[in-house]
């Protein structure tokens, strides 16, 4: 007996992905990765650091911790980069339940409204190493929605996270992905060389350190204040509307 085809979309069409940054496109963290970042510097290298002074966005885990190691040790060793963000990773959860974070507007909607088509999937890409990553999304009960992710784990460059996602795509599907109907959603100019260096649209929020007009400058597929309505999302990126048609009928 043959097991019923899972997926709705015709045999062999091409899918689309939809590559998700996290902070400032899906939430905010409120500063509590800093302050993660600041107490863990603390204990590796006992030596104060200004939270406000650790630049985190668009940078990948790997390339904070190695920042942070060269401003704190004259000599920083790649155990101690490792040992940081270990105990970052540790102390997380304690500063993310402390501080005033947020998922960022439409994200939940759209992740939610996302979920309910067979013919889209949605992935992470993002600098944060897998568990500093499942943390964030855990506390705002995002985790749910995404079953994979590229991560920050093995490499410190973006553009090679970016490529470890693509092949995690094809390899998930079966077939590369449709490449005009996949997409980069972030917030910032590195998330937009993401989608450039695999070939998809660049979708760019202006809900992090970046206007609409600096991302703008990068030239993104589609830049937007902050992440819209669903259907407008949706209707946006050509993902078709039988989802809502069907939701609609049902009201
Ligand atoms: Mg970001």
């Amino acid at each position: 007996m043959t097991a019923p085809e899972e997926r709705t979309s015709p045999p062999g069409a091409a899918r689309s992905v939809l590559f998700w940054d996290i902070d400032g496109t899906l939430l905010s963290t409120g500063g509590a990765g800093r302050l993660a970042w600041a107490r863990a510097a603390a204990e590796v290298w006992g030596r104060d650091l200004d939270p406000a002074s650790v630049t985190t966005a668009g940078r990948t885990d790997v390339e904070i911790a190695v920042a942070i190691g060269r401003r704190l040790s004259s000599e920083p060793r790649e155990a101690e980069a490792l040992r940081l963000i270990r105990r970052y990773e540790e102390l997380l959860p304690e500063q993310i339940r402390g501080g005033a974070g947020l998922v960022l507007p439409g994200a939940r909607e759209i992740l939610e409204d996302l979920a309910a088509r067979p013919e889209v999937t949605s992935m992470l890409l993002t600098g944060n190493t897998e568990a500093g990553a499942r943390v964030k999304l855990r506390q705002y009960g995002l985790d749910r929605y995404f079953a994979v992710g590229a991560f920050a784990d093995e490499t410190a460059d973006r553009i090679a996270i970016a490529r470890k996602g693509w092949a995690l795509a094809t390899r998930l599907l079966g077939a590369p992905p449709a490449r005009d109907r996949s997409f980069v959603i972030g917030d910032t100019p590195h998330d937009i060389r993401c989608a450039r260096a695999i070939g998809v649209r660049a979708v760019a929020v202006a809900t992090g350190p970046y206007s609409a007009a600096q991302l703008g400058a990068h030239q993104p597929w589609w830049v937007v204040e902050q992440l819209p309505p669903p259907g407008t999302f949706a209707a946006r990126l050509g993902l078709g509307s039988l989802a809502l048609d069907a939701r609609d009928a049902a009201r």
